[in-house]
Protein backbone atom coordinates (compact mmCIF):
# COMPACT_ATOMS: atom_id res chain seq x y z
CA UNK A 1 0.00 0.00 0.00
CA UNK A 2 2.84 2.57 1.08
CA UNK A 3 4.61 1.25 -2.06
CA UNK A 4 1.64 2.32 -4.24
CA UNK A 5 1.26 5.55 -2.91
CA UNK A 6 4.66 6.69 -3.12
CA UNK A 7 4.48 5.33 -7.10
CA UNK A 8 1.22 7.74 -7.14
CA UNK A 9 2.77 10.27 -5.68
CA UNK A 10 6.12 10.08 -7.65
CA UNK A 11 4.45 9.81 -11.46
CA UNK A 12 2.14 12.70 -9.99
CA UNK A 13 5.11 14.86 -9.28
CA UNK A 14 6.60 13.65 -12.66
CA UNK A 15 3.73 14.92 -14.95
CA UNK A 16 3.77 18.12 -12.87
CA UNK A 17 7.53 18.71 -13.22
CA UNK A 18 6.16 18.45 -17.37
CA UNK A 19 4.25 21.69 -16.91
CA UNK A 20 6.43 24.85 -17.31
CA UNK A 21 5.19 28.25 -16.88
CA UNK A 22 6.42 32.05 -16.22
CA UNK A 23 4.50 35.14 -15.49
CA UNK A 24 6.39 38.50 -16.99
CA UNK A 25 5.68 42.03 -17.60
CA UNK A 26 5.36 43.57 -20.70
CA UNK A 27 3.70 45.63 -23.07
CA UNK A 28 1.85 47.21 -20.11
CA UNK A 29 0.81 44.58 -18.80
CA UNK A 30 1.63 40.94 -17.03
CA UNK A 31 1.89 38.25 -19.62
CA UNK A 32 1.60 34.33 -19.10
CA UNK A 33 3.10 30.92 -20.60
CA UNK A 34 2.15 27.41 -19.70
CA UNK A 35 3.06 24.24 -21.79
CA UNK A 36 3.90 20.96 -21.69
CA UNK A 37 7.52 19.58 -22.53
CA UNK A 38 9.12 16.83 -20.99
CA UNK A 39 12.57 18.30 -22.21
CA UNK A 40 13.76 20.83 -18.85
CA UNK A 41 16.10 22.78 -21.26
CA UNK A 42 14.15 23.12 -24.48
CA UNK A 43 11.19 24.16 -21.92
CA UNK A 44 13.34 27.15 -20.13
CA UNK A 45 14.69 27.88 -24.00
CA UNK A 46 11.03 28.33 -25.29
CA UNK A 47 10.00 30.25 -22.55
CA UNK A 48 12.66 33.02 -23.23
CA UNK A 49 11.87 32.98 -26.73
CA UNK A 50 8.25 33.50 -25.90
CA UNK A 51 9.45 36.53 -23.06
CA UNK A 52 11.14 38.37 -26.08
CA UNK A 53 8.96 37.67 -28.81
CA UNK A 54 6.52 39.94 -26.84
CA UNK A 55 9.33 42.84 -26.12
CA UNK A 56 10.36 42.87 -29.72
CA UNK A 57 6.95 43.30 -30.34
CA UNK A 58 5.93 46.09 -28.21
CA UNK A 59 10.08 47.32 -29.21
CA UNK A 60 8.22 47.84 -32.86
CA UNK A 61 4.58 48.84 -31.79
CA UNK A 62 4.35 50.69 -28.82
CA UNK A 63 3.56 54.15 -29.33
CA UNK A 64 5.55 54.89 -25.95
CA UNK A 65 8.60 54.20 -27.34
CA UNK A 66 10.29 57.36 -29.22
CA UNK A 67 12.18 54.34 -31.92
CA UNK A 68 9.69 51.69 -32.69
CA UNK A 69 8.13 51.78 -35.95
CA UNK A 70 4.80 52.95 -35.17
CA UNK A 71 6.36 56.45 -33.70
CA UNK A 72 8.04 56.60 -36.63
CA UNK A 73 4.84 56.32 -38.25
CA UNK A 74 3.02 59.05 -36.21
CA UNK A 75 6.23 61.20 -36.45
CA UNK A 76 6.50 61.35 -40.21
CA UNK A 77 3.48 59.54 -41.96
CA UNK A 78 1.65 63.02 -42.59
CA UNK A 79 4.48 64.48 -44.24
CA UNK A 80 6.14 61.56 -46.43
CA UNK A 81 5.41 57.69 -46.79
CA UNK A 82 7.22 55.67 -43.90
CA UNK A 83 8.72 52.69 -45.01
CA UNK A 84 8.12 49.50 -42.50
CA UNK A 85 8.63 46.22 -41.94
CA UNK A 86 5.93 43.76 -43.14
CA UNK A 87 5.13 42.50 -39.73
CA UNK A 88 3.79 45.86 -39.16
CA UNK A 89 2.05 46.48 -42.37
CA UNK A 90 0.43 43.59 -42.90
CA UNK A 91 -1.37 44.80 -38.81
CA UNK A 92 -2.42 47.91 -40.19
CA UNK A 93 -3.77 46.57 -43.36
CA UNK A 94 -5.97 43.94 -40.94
CA UNK A 95 -6.96 46.16 -38.93
CA UNK A 96 -8.26 48.15 -41.66
CA UNK A 97 -10.36 45.24 -42.23
CA UNK A 98 -11.64 45.02 -39.34
CA UNK A 99 -12.59 48.74 -39.12
CA UNK A 100 -14.28 47.68 -42.54
CA UNK A 101 -16.01 44.95 -41.29
CA UNK A 102 -17.37 46.91 -38.04
CA UNK A 103 -18.50 49.83 -39.65
CA UNK A 104 -15.65 52.20 -38.08
CA UNK A 105 -15.81 51.26 -34.16
CA UNK A 106 -11.92 49.42 -34.70
CA UNK A 107 -10.22 52.51 -35.91
CA UNK A 108 -6.39 52.66 -34.38
CA UNK A 109 -6.86 55.94 -35.62
CA UNK A 110 -8.82 56.46 -32.22
CA UNK A 111 -5.13 58.33 -30.99
CA UNK A 112 -5.42 61.13 -32.74
CA UNK A 113 -7.59 62.32 -29.99
CA UNK A 114 -7.08 58.91 -27.51
CA UNK A 115 -3.43 60.20 -27.13
CA UNK A 116 -4.72 63.26 -24.61
CA UNK A 117 -6.44 61.31 -22.61
CA UNK A 118 -3.79 59.53 -19.41
CA UNK A 119 -5.68 57.70 -16.86
CA UNK A 120 -3.26 57.81 -14.32
CA UNK A 121 -3.08 61.49 -14.41
CA UNK A 122 -6.83 61.22 -14.79
CA UNK A 123 -6.60 63.88 -17.27
CA UNK A 124 -8.62 64.04 -20.75
CA UNK A 125 -9.35 66.55 -23.41
CA UNK A 126 -12.10 69.30 -22.93
CA UNK A 127 -15.25 68.97 -25.03
CA UNK A 128 -13.77 71.30 -27.71
CA UNK A 129 -10.73 70.23 -28.40
CA UNK A 130 -12.92 66.53 -28.69
CA UNK A 131 -14.76 68.31 -30.94
CA UNK A 132 -11.51 69.94 -32.87
CA UNK A 133 -9.98 66.93 -33.69
CA UNK A 134 -12.42 64.27 -34.13
CA UNK A 135 -12.45 64.89 -37.57
CA UNK A 136 -8.73 63.23 -37.45
CA UNK A 137 -10.31 60.00 -36.20
CA UNK A 138 -10.64 58.13 -39.73
CA UNK A 139 -9.19 54.88 -41.17
CA UNK A 140 -9.42 55.99 -44.26
CA UNK A 141 -6.42 58.56 -43.61
CA UNK A 142 -4.26 55.99 -43.65
CA UNK A 143 -3.03 55.05 -47.11
CA UNK A 144 -0.95 52.29 -48.03
CA UNK A 145 2.08 51.91 -50.52
CA UNK A 146 1.83 48.00 -51.27
CA UNK A 147 5.10 47.54 -53.36
CA UNK A 148 7.48 50.04 -51.31
CA UNK A 149 5.71 48.94 -47.66
CA UNK A 150 4.95 52.14 -46.68
CA UNK A 151 2.20 54.11 -44.92
CA UNK A 152 1.35 57.75 -45.14
CA UNK A 153 -1.55 59.75 -43.58
CA UNK A 154 -3.52 61.80 -45.61
CA UNK A 155 -3.78 64.94 -43.55
CA UNK A 156 -1.52 66.60 -40.34
CA UNK A 157 -2.65 65.07 -36.60
CA UNK A 158 -3.65 61.83 -37.65
CA UNK A 159 -1.97 59.92 -35.20
CA UNK A 160 -2.16 55.34 -34.82
CA UNK A 161 -2.68 53.30 -31.81
CA UNK A 162 -2.25 49.25 -32.17
CA UNK A 163 -3.27 48.42 -28.25
CA UNK A 164 -6.77 47.09 -29.23
CA UNK A 165 -5.16 44.10 -31.55
CA UNK A 166 -1.38 44.41 -31.20
CA UNK A 167 -1.40 42.06 -27.64
CA UNK A 168 -3.33 39.58 -29.75
CA UNK A 169 -0.91 39.67 -32.33
CA UNK A 170 1.87 38.92 -29.89
CA UNK A 171 -0.05 35.86 -28.68
CA UNK A 172 -0.98 34.33 -31.78
CA UNK A 173 3.10 34.88 -33.01
CA UNK A 174 3.92 32.78 -29.46
CA UNK A 175 1.58 30.23 -29.97
CA UNK A 176 2.55 29.80 -33.45
CA UNK A 177 6.20 29.73 -32.63
CA UNK A 178 5.71 26.71 -29.52
CA UNK A 179 3.24 24.95 -32.12
CA UNK A 180 6.26 24.70 -34.76
CA UNK A 181 8.88 23.44 -32.07
CA UNK A 182 6.94 20.34 -31.35
CA UNK A 183 4.48 21.93 -28.33
CA UNK A 184 0.72 20.03 -28.16
CA UNK A 185 -0.34 21.84 -25.18
CA UNK A 186 0.17 25.56 -24.34
CA UNK A 187 -1.72 28.95 -22.96
CA UNK A 188 -0.47 32.04 -23.95
CA UNK A 189 -1.78 35.22 -22.22
CA UNK A 190 -0.64 39.46 -22.71
CA UNK A 191 -2.99 41.69 -20.54
CA UNK A 192 -7.13 40.41 -21.46
CA UNK A 193 -6.00 38.32 -24.72
CA UNK A 194 -5.60 34.73 -24.21
CA UNK A 195 -4.73 31.90 -26.42
CA UNK A 196 -5.37 27.61 -26.17
CA UNK A 197 -3.14 25.43 -27.97
CA UNK A 198 -4.99 21.48 -27.34
CA UNK A 199 -6.04 20.74 -24.09
CA UNK A 200 -4.58 20.62 -20.64
CA UNK A 201 -3.62 17.02 -21.15
CA UNK A 202 -6.85 15.10 -21.36
CA UNK A 203 -8.75 18.22 -19.58
CA UNK A 204 -10.30 21.41 -20.84
CA UNK A 205 -8.36 24.87 -19.82
CA UNK A 206 -10.37 26.96 -17.33
CA UNK A 207 -10.41 30.58 -18.63
CA UNK A 208 -11.49 32.95 -15.98
CA UNK A 209 -13.85 36.27 -16.30
CA UNK A 210 -13.18 38.49 -14.21
CA UNK A 211 -15.95 40.58 -12.31
CA UNK A 212 -15.70 43.58 -13.83
CA UNK A 213 -16.31 45.56 -10.68
CA UNK A 214 -15.05 43.49 -8.40
CA UNK A 215 -10.80 43.42 -8.57
CA UNK A 216 -9.73 40.45 -7.19
CA UNK A 217 -13.55 37.92 -8.18
CA UNK A 218 -14.32 35.33 -11.12
CA UNK A 219 -17.43 36.28 -12.71
CA UNK A 220 -17.46 32.73 -14.73
CA UNK A 221 -14.84 30.31 -16.01
CA UNK A 222 -15.24 29.25 -19.02
CA UNK A 223 -13.74 25.39 -20.46
CA UNK A 224 -11.96 25.61 -23.53
CA UNK A 225 -9.47 24.00 -25.67
CA UNK A 226 -7.74 25.27 -28.97
CA UNK A 227 -9.16 28.46 -29.25
CA UNK A 228 -8.24 32.26 -28.40
CA UNK A 229 -10.00 34.48 -25.91
CA UNK A 230 -10.47 38.12 -25.23
CA UNK A 231 -11.90 40.21 -23.04
CA UNK A 232 -12.05 44.09 -23.15
CA UNK A 233 -13.42 45.66 -20.20
CA UNK A 234 -13.76 49.24 -19.11
CA UNK A 235 -11.86 48.69 -16.03
CA UNK A 236 -8.64 48.00 -17.55
CA UNK A 237 -7.59 51.66 -17.46
CA UNK A 238 -9.55 54.40 -16.33
CA UNK A 239 -10.60 57.45 -13.74
CA UNK A 240 -13.97 58.88 -12.59
CA UNK A 241 -14.78 62.24 -12.79
CA UNK A 242 -17.65 64.18 -12.08
CA UNK A 243 -19.47 60.22 -11.48
CA UNK A 244 -18.48 59.47 -15.14
CA UNK A 245 -16.21 56.69 -15.82
CA UNK A 246 -13.45 57.59 -18.28
CA UNK A 247 -11.50 54.92 -19.63
CA UNK A 248 -9.36 53.40 -22.87
CA UNK A 249 -12.10 52.24 -25.16
CA UNK A 250 -13.07 55.15 -27.55
CA UNK A 251 -16.18 55.43 -29.90
CA UNK A 252 -14.50 56.82 -33.00
CA UNK A 253 -17.70 58.74 -33.50
CA UNK A 254 -17.88 60.61 -30.27
CA UNK A 255 -13.93 60.36 -29.06
CA UNK A 256 -15.02 59.74 -25.67
CA UNK A 257 -15.40 56.63 -23.90
CA UNK A 258 -17.74 54.04 -24.94
CA UNK A 259 -20.60 53.60 -22.56
CA UNK A 260 -22.99 51.26 -23.88
CA UNK A 261 -20.78 47.77 -22.19
CA UNK A 262 -18.65 47.21 -19.01
CA UNK A 263 -17.25 43.94 -20.52
CA UNK A 264 -16.73 42.17 -23.79
CA UNK A 265 -15.47 38.66 -24.41
CA UNK A 266 -14.73 37.23 -27.82
CA UNK A 267 -13.57 33.56 -28.54
CA UNK A 268 -12.30 33.43 -31.99
CA UNK A 269 -9.92 31.03 -33.58
CA UNK A 270 -6.99 33.38 -33.59
CA UNK A 271 -6.22 35.88 -31.17
CA UNK A 272 -5.68 38.72 -33.30
CA UNK A 273 -9.24 38.42 -34.30
CA UNK A 274 -10.30 37.65 -30.50
CA UNK A 275 -8.78 41.13 -29.90
CA UNK A 276 -9.70 43.19 -32.51
CA UNK A 277 -13.53 42.14 -31.94
CA UNK A 278 -13.35 42.18 -28.03
CA UNK A 279 -12.72 45.96 -28.30
CA UNK A 280 -15.62 46.45 -31.52
CA UNK A 281 -18.39 44.96 -29.96
CA UNK A 282 -17.45 47.05 -27.09
CA UNK A 283 -17.28 49.72 -29.21
CA UNK A 284 -20.60 49.06 -31.12
CA UNK A 285 -22.63 47.91 -27.79
CA UNK A 286 -24.73 44.64 -27.15
CA UNK A 287 -27.69 45.25 -29.52
CA UNK A 288 -25.33 46.02 -32.94
CA UNK A 289 -21.75 43.91 -31.70
CA UNK A 290 -24.17 40.95 -31.44
CA UNK A 291 -25.53 41.46 -34.95
CA UNK A 292 -22.14 41.33 -35.84
CA UNK A 293 -20.87 38.43 -34.08
CA UNK A 294 -24.20 36.52 -34.94
CA UNK A 295 -23.16 36.86 -38.21
CA UNK A 296 -19.27 35.68 -38.27
CA UNK A 297 -19.29 31.94 -38.19
CA UNK A 298 -16.96 30.15 -35.08
CA UNK A 299 -17.11 33.79 -33.27
CA UNK A 300 -18.99 34.18 -29.93
CA UNK A 301 -19.65 36.59 -27.86
CA UNK A 302 -19.92 37.32 -23.99
CA UNK A 303 -21.35 40.42 -23.10
CA UNK A 304 -22.12 42.45 -19.96
CA UNK A 305 -23.93 45.18 -20.40
CA UNK A 306 -24.07 48.58 -19.27
CA UNK A 307 -27.05 47.63 -16.82
CA UNK A 308 -24.26 44.49 -15.57
CA UNK A 309 -26.64 41.99 -17.46
CA UNK A 310 -25.13 39.08 -18.93
CA UNK A 311 -25.55 38.45 -22.96
CA UNK A 312 -24.56 36.06 -25.22
CA UNK A 313 -24.10 35.25 -28.89
CA UNK A 314 -27.03 32.87 -30.82
CA UNK A 315 -24.38 29.67 -30.67
CA UNK A 316 -23.78 30.07 -26.81
CA UNK A 317 -27.64 30.27 -26.28
CA UNK A 318 -28.43 27.42 -28.44
CA UNK A 319 -25.92 25.05 -26.30
P1 LIG B 1 -8.60 46.06 -25.52
O1 LIG B 1 -8.24 45.92 -24.09
O2 LIG B 1 -8.09 44.99 -26.40
O3 LIG B 1 -10.01 46.35 -25.75
O4 LIG B 1 -7.83 47.31 -26.06
C1 LIG B 1 -8.04 48.58 -25.57
C2 LIG B 1 -7.06 49.44 -26.26
O5 LIG B 1 -7.44 49.58 -27.64
C3 LIG B 1 -7.01 50.85 -25.73
O6 LIG B 1 -6.14 50.96 -24.64
C4 LIG B 1 -6.54 51.60 -26.95
O7 LIG B 1 -5.13 51.48 -27.06
C5 LIG B 1 -7.16 50.85 -28.11
N1 LIG B 1 -8.46 51.42 -28.57
C6 LIG B 1 -9.35 52.18 -27.87
N2 LIG B 1 -10.43 52.46 -28.61
C7 LIG B 1 -10.23 51.88 -29.82
C8 LIG B 1 -10.99 51.81 -31.02
N3 LIG B 1 -12.20 52.39 -31.13
N4 LIG B 1 -10.48 51.11 -32.06
C9 LIG B 1 -9.26 50.52 -31.97
N5 LIG B 1 -8.50 50.54 -30.87
C10 LIG B 1 -8.98 51.20 -29.80
MG1 LIG C 1 -8.93 44.16 -28.02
Amino acid sequence: MLVRCFILFFMANIAQANWHQQSFDVMGTSAHVEFWEPDEQKARQLIERVVSEMQRIDATMSPYIESSELSRINNSAANHPVKISEELFQLLKKSVRFSEMTKGAFDITFASVGYLYDYRERKAPSDETIEQRKELINFRSMHFDDSELSVSFTKQGVRIDLGGIAKGHAVDNCISLLEKAGIQNAFVQAGGDSRLLGDKKGRLWTIGIRHPREKDKVLTQVPLENVAISTSGDYERFFIDKGERIHHIINPKSGKSASDSISVSIIASDSTTADALSTSVFVLGPEKGLQLINQLPGISAIIIDKNGKLQYSDDLLAQ
